[in-house]
């Protein structure tokens, strides 16, 4: 029974692994699925009022109106999937998704030169909810899918500068896959003072879930991964970048304080649950990720 769920996924996982962030086409239907749920609230202003938590005890205390949140200025937030070298049978929207190493490293190196420094959710959530500083320069780095070369290649790399980052887990994998981590590296990452997040059971469309899917795509993850790092899952990726509007108060009911999307408009009437980052595309000159850290985020 359990091998077959298992195999069953690893097909699914190839997919996710190339296709995480989705492709230009997914894209546009994005934006425009978002932008007809925009014209909805605008109609029904007070209907997202259940989407404010109780955040007694949490980073940053009581939550502001989305203006107070939406006018502070972005912090850059990168996201990463596999780090290896590309090899010919690597499609072009694949490579979107694979950084070579030499480029992550340079790029690493670079943030180091100029001074920036990696932040990590909390503080990110402290800043946006209450205008906590933060270091001078911040960046976040966020690595999704559960690849095993987060660990191996980017993670000791990390380490020379200093920096931290926010690893979002797909609990499918670990332990069971090959080329993905293992609980013990999950834990060694977490140990370490990186940042272990949920980003679902494996990797099912956030749109789709109906029943009992909350529960196995975000329940069952959320308490493995808090059994393996001992610490609490307060933030959660969407697996490809999408969500839509129902999907962000019952992120909230089971816990999540803050959500990270993909390079779309955040929510106006809840920014937290769709906060904005960009895919370091794999093949980027340095001059072309240095502008998009300034481009991308207002
Ligand atoms: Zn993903």
């Amino acid at each position: 029974m359990m091998k077959n769920f298992v195999g069953a996924s690893l097909g699914f996982l190839f997919f996710a692994a190339t296709a995480c962030g989705s492709g230009t086409g997914d894209k546009g239907k994005v934006t425009s699925a978002n932008a007809s749920a925009d014209t909805t609230a605008a109609a029904r202003p007070g209907a997202t009022a259940a989407a404010v938590v109780d955040t007694a005890g949490l980073p940053g205390g009581k939550v502001p109106p989305p203006s107070v949140i939406m006018g502070r200025k972005e912090v850059p937030i990168l996201c990463y999937h596999q780090i290896r070298d590309w090899k010919p049978t690597d499609s072009k929207t694949s490579k979107d998704y694979i950084m070579p190493p030499a480029d992550m490293k340079a790029e690493l190196k670079m943030l180091a030169d100029s001074g920036y420094h990696t932040i990590l959710p909390d503080q990110l959530y402290a800043y946006l909810t209450t205008g906590e500083a933060l270091p001078s320069k911040p960046v976040m780095l966020t690595f999704d899918d559960t690849d095993e070369d987060q660990y191996t290649v980017a993670w000791p790399e990390m380490k020379k500068y200093g920096f931290r980052g926010v690893f979002f887990i797909m609990t499918v994998s670990l332990g069971k896959v090959p080329h993905y981590m293992t609980r013990e590296q999950v834990k060694e990452l977490s140990d370490a003072g990186n940042v272990i997040e949920s980003h679902t059971w494996d990797h099912h469309n956030v749109r789709k879930y109906q029943g009992n899917d909350w529960v196995v795509q975000i329940d069952k993850p959320t308490k493995q991964l808090e059994a393996i790092t001992g610490k609490p899952i307060r933030y959660f990726a969407y697996p490809f970048g999408l969500w839509n509007r129902p999907a962000l108060p019952e992120l909230r009911k089971r816990g999540f304080i803050a959500a990270f999307q993909l390079a779309d408009k955040m929510d106006p009437t809840d920014p937290l649950m769709t906060i904005r980052r960009i895919i370091v595309g794999g093949g980027w000159s340095l001059k072309t990720f240095s502008t998009a850290i300034h481009r991308d985020f207002h």
